[in-house]
């Protein structure tokens, strides 16, 4: 997409800190990191969100994450590692084209992995678990 700048980096327009790239996949260094080493994981075709990826392309970026997240979490010497992955602006997505974070993770690194709970009422949970199977 031509404005896009995951395309751009795809393209090589914008230069980036290669990590991996396949035939399907990139992977590099995100400019503005977390902790070091935060990478990013972006398929090469653009897709504006998760649900726009193909099986082939997804499947190829699962692959990815778990070669390239293992690096990460070894060459950082991290505690431990999150997979991120946001769709929507309500959810932090600033990029408009599919991508997972890898994140290494330090023991009080600051940021939150356990989220406030949101506990169900009286039948809501049964509520949504029919929704969400009605929907698959
Ligand atoms: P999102 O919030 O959309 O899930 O994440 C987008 C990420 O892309 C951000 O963490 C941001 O730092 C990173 N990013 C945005 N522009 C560039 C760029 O030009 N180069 C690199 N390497 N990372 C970028
Ligand atoms: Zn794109």
């Amino acid at each position: 997409m031509e404005d896009c700048i995951f395309c751009k980096i795809v393209r090589g327009e914008i230069p980036c800190s290669k990590v991996y790239e396949d035939e399907l996949v990139l992977s590099f260094l995100d400019i503005n990191p977390f902790n070091h080493g935060h990478t990013l994981v972006i398929t090469k075709k653009h897709y504006e969100t998760l649900f726009d990826v193909p099986d082939e392309d997804l499947k190829a970026c699962a692959v990815a994450l778990r070669d390239i997240g293992r690096a990460v979490y070894e060459a950082s010497g991290a505690d431990g590692l999150n997979i991120l992955q946001n769709n929507y602006r309500a959810a932090g997505q600033v990029v408009w084209h599919a991508h997972y974070h890898i994140l290494p993770r330090y023991k009080r690194d600051g940021f939150i992995t356990s989220w406030p709970t949101n506990p169900y009422g009286e039948g809501q949970m049964q509520e949504m678990l029919a929704k969400i199977r009605d929907k698959l």
